[in-house]
């Protein structure tokens, strides 16, 4: 589809556009995204965090400040926690608590005149890799976000999956550790305990009692995912181990959707996932050492190709998105 604006000397072709945004627990990134996915304009700010109304006015100020010559069709908002498929309503949001029991879509939408969109950041994520990023061809899909904390967007039958109430995708959340750290949401040894940035940052200075050799006690930049992926790429053996343990928990949780969702492909993106072959391969084989023997291993397990604007470009395109066709199944 593409549009006409009039112009002084005929008519101006312009592609149809919507605006995307992913509302993060620190920072909101929101971008004006034509129908190829691909991005004309882009902001970050950070998240006014003190009450929705701080957040919406910050988010149609987002809307405003892109230069459109024509309306966007609509606007694509990744939200980050539990969210009702029927009412919006978010019902938990750990990392941001002034969404908790509200819906900011009507709302946004009434005051910027443009229909909304709205879904879990994840699910968008997802969205956007499975359009035009490492999900392309695929019909079945997850994707996951392996950050702060470990999110994880489904695509089931070539379209999103919300699931009963729209809480679906939680795999941060499945138990890959009976014994494992207390997780914020009430269980022990989670996939979020175990494999986020802050618990490989944990699990790497619990190694380091045992290794007075490690480099990284010599580091001089605070310890975090980053720096041990750094250290290595050095060859340091402690941060291989530990990036190579976070891998194997990761393996674990995608041994067991494979096995209940025969999935085509699993991406894996993130600020952790930055670490590449030394968590990945990790992943592949404890994937391997866990389905079934007789099945060949089909389902693809592969980085993200969008980076941090995945959640952007998905929800922009779910906003341009034929009416009647935006619902998650
Ligand atoms: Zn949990």
């Amino acid at each position: 589809m593409r549009g006409s604006i009039p112009g002084t000397s005929g008519t101006i072709d312009v592609a149809m556009h919507a605006i995307g945004i992913d509302i993060g627990g620190t920072s909101t990134k929101a971008g004006r995204v034509d129908e190829t996915g691909q991005i004309l304009e882009a902001r970050q700010v950070p998240t006014p965090t003190q009450s929705p109304k701080a957040l919406l006015d910050t988010l149609l100020s987002l809307v405003d400040s892109f230069n459109c010559r024509e309306a966007p069709i609509g606007i694509g908002l990744g939200v980050p926690g539990l969210r009702s498929k029927e009412t919006g309503v978010v019902e938990f949001s750990p990392n941001l608590p002034c969404l908790n029991g509200v819906s900011i879509e009507d709302t946004l939408s009434r005051r910027s005149g443009l229909p909304v969109v709205g879904a879990n950041d994840a699910e968008m994520s997802a969205w956007g890799e499975f359009s035009i990023g490492a999900g392309v061809g695929s019909s079945e899909m997850a994707c996951l976000t392996l950050g702060t904390g470990v999110g994880s967007g489904l695509i089931l039958n070539g379209r999103p999956y919300a699931g009963h109430r729209g809480y679906a995708g939680e795999l941060g959340h499945v138990t890959v550790d009976p014994a494992g750290p207390p997780c914020r949401c009430g269980n022990r040894g989670c996939l979020e305990t175990v494999a986020s940035a802050s618990a490989i940052v944990t699990s790497a200075r619990k190694r380091l009692d045992t290794d007075p050799t490690s480099t990284l006690h010599k580091l001089k930049a605070p310890l975090t995912a980053a720096t041990i992926h750094e250290a290595a790429l050095k060859g340091d053996r402690i941060a291989r181990e530990t990036l190579a343990g976070a891998g194997r928990y990761v393996g674990i949780a995608c041994a067991a959707l494979i096995n209940i969702l025969d999935l085509e492909v699993i991406v894996i993106g993130g600020g952790v996932a930055a670490a590449g072959e030394f968590l990945i391969e990790h992943v592949k084989s404890e994937v391997s050492a866990r389905i079934y023997d007789q099945v060949p291993q089909s389902c693809r397990i592969v980085p993200a190709t969008l980076g941090n604007n995945a959640g952007v470009i998905g929800a922009a395109l779910r906003a341009l998105e034929p009416a009647g066709k935006t619902q998650p199944r």
